[in-house]
């Protein structure tokens, strides 16, 4: 089956082939790490790890880089003291990279509470600084980059006497762009108001500044992910990914830097996602109209009647297709709530459905067909990864389930077992869902195994008023430790 994908670069759907067999190259521009990712932000992160799951489940080998921005010229208001991590480190009184590594920790957290899998290659553009360099150098060298006062600019107008087509990605027209630009950031050190930075001069109160050619600064944030999406992925490579509102000016700066560093388009399907809208309005923290992920999963916000479980909040964002606007609100997570734990409750009721006895084994379902229901998933996943249809298709399947529980349905024992599998793979692997239930009794394991190791502290401490308390405070809760010669377990009464 052919695997369709929706090209921003075209705006259309393409069928996908990879440059190299069935491998694939995908870039995913990762989080500025100066503060809290929001709701927002973490779902195009799932957007993008749903698509990985999909190309991973339809038998691709993906090569995953999601880069981490944590240093990089980003403003556009003509302050280059401004710089988010210095006024971050200010603001908390903590270094700059305190401040890197407290929100790359954060970001890792949440992304794993919503379980998406982590990309496999993590680059930092700090750790890429002389990658950055020999671009701008590469750059100036051919022309299409000059240097100005300390600074290095990308050329615009020199890229489009080229016939390079500078717009192409956002559609926009260069002349208009001109006539709209307002030069507040480069302060008559560019030729042109839409030239764009691609190593900045650091002033004297800059501290994260590094040596280069043009004295000291510190690199743009386009050329960054330039820098690390071709040194892992190639010159060219198949997939780049980020959310809708990055499309310009970064992706069509990072269009411009590839083919005129590598005379090639660098991106062969680039894929946006749509942004998330709480009260119809775009989140955003400059707004202040933001929840962050955390205080929707403990219910602690002014914006939802109540706690909702991660998977819950998976299953919402999944309803929605990553080119659709999604707005989110306490009525349709309620609904997500319980549309997620029928189609678990499925789940349990098809594996416990009873063994089917040798004469009803072979018989055929009357109305569902189990091959049929596993094309039209299919479908829904390769044509531009929708997930809404697969669900909607998922609950054909649960549908059938509870008639088959009820007993007003036949399966055949081999098509009850490939829908299982099946639920399995689509609901786990694809969707990324967990079970509350498994996942609730896994957690109170682990939570078990440090009271037992605290109980073992505080017994070779001969603490053994807080280890006997630890004994008889779980067996008051129905939990007996038991002390045998492999150490200690325990039962739940
Ligand atoms: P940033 O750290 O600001 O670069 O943002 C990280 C990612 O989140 C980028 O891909 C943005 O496009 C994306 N993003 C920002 N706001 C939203 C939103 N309201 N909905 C969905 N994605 C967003
Ligand atoms: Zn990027």
């Amino acid at each position: 089956m052919n695997l369709k994908i929706y090209n921003s670069l075209y705006g259309e759907k393409e069928i996908f082939k990879p440059l190299h067999d069935n491998n694939v190259g995908m870039y995913v521009c990762g989080p500025t790490v100066y503060s809290n990712v929001h709701l927002g932000n973490v779902r195009t992160f799932m957007s993008f790890d749903f698509i990985y799951r999909t190309l991973t489940f339809l038998g691709y080998k993906v090569r995953y880089v999601r880069n981490i921005t944590d240093a990089g010229h980003l403003t556009d208001d003509g302050d280059v003291d401004n710089d988010r991590f210095v006024k971050q480190s200010r603001l908390e009184k903590l270094e700059p990279m305190e401040i890197v590594q407290k929100y790359t920790v954060d970001f890792h957290q949440v992304l794993d509470t919503f379980n998406l899998l982590p990309p496999t290659i993590e680059p930092t553009a700090t750790g890429h600084i002389m990658e950055q360099i020999e671009l701008a150098q590469k750059l100036i060298e051919k022309g299409y980059a000059y240097e100005s006062n300390g600074s290095v600019y990308f050329d615009v107008m020199e890229y489009n006497r080229r016939g390079l087509n500078y717009g192409e990605l956002s559609r926009r027209n260069i002349e208009e762009l001109f006539a709209n630009t307002r030069d507040l950031d480069g302060q008559n050190e560019k030729r042109n108001p839409q030239d764009f930075a691609l190593w900045k001069a650091a002033s004297p109160a800059h501290i994260m500044r590094w040596n280069s050619p043009w004295g000291e600064g510190f690199p743009g944030w386009h050329l960054e992910c330039t820098a690390m999406s071709t040194k892992y992925l190639g010159e060219k490579f198949d997939i780049h990914g980020g959310g809708m509102d990055l499309k310009f000016p970064h992706h069509e700066c990072e269009v411009a830097q590839g083919k005129a560093c590598n005379n090639t388009e660098p991106v062969n399907y680039w894929m946006h996602a749509n942004m998330l809208t709480m009260n119809g309005q775009r989140m955003s923290k400059s707004t202040g109209n933001y929840i962050l992920p955390m205080e929707l999963v403990s219910g602690n916000n002014n914006f939802f009647e109540k706690p909702f479980h991660p998977s819950v909040v998976r299953f919402n964002f999944m309803q929605a297709h990553y080119r659709s606007v999604l707005d989110i609100s306490n009525e349709a997570m309620v609904a997500s709530e319980k549309g997620y734990q029928r189609l678990m409750e499925a789940i349990k009721v098809a594996a416990d459905l009873p063994i089917l006895k040798e004469e009803n084994a072979t018989h055929q379902s009357a109305s569902f067909d189990v091959r049929q229901w596993k094309q039209k998933c299919l479908e829904a996943l390769t044509d531009d990864f929708n997930s809404p249809i697969l669900i909607s298709h998922l609950f054909e399947a649960v549908n059938f389930i509870f008639k088959l529980k009820d007993g007003k349905e036949t399966v055949s024992r081999g098509d009850l077992e490939e829908l299982k599998q099946l639920m399995h793979d689509f609901v786990y692997d694809v969707l990324g869902l967990q079970n509350i239930e498994e996942n609730n009794n896994e957690k109170l394991d682990q939570t078990l195994q440090v009271l037992i190791e605290l109980r073992n502290q505080a017994r070779k401490a001969k603490n053994f008023e807080l280890s006997d308390q630890i004994r008889d405070r779980l067996l008051a809760e129905g939990i007996e430790l038991k002390d045998g010669r492999e150490g200690t377990t325990y039962m739940i009464l």
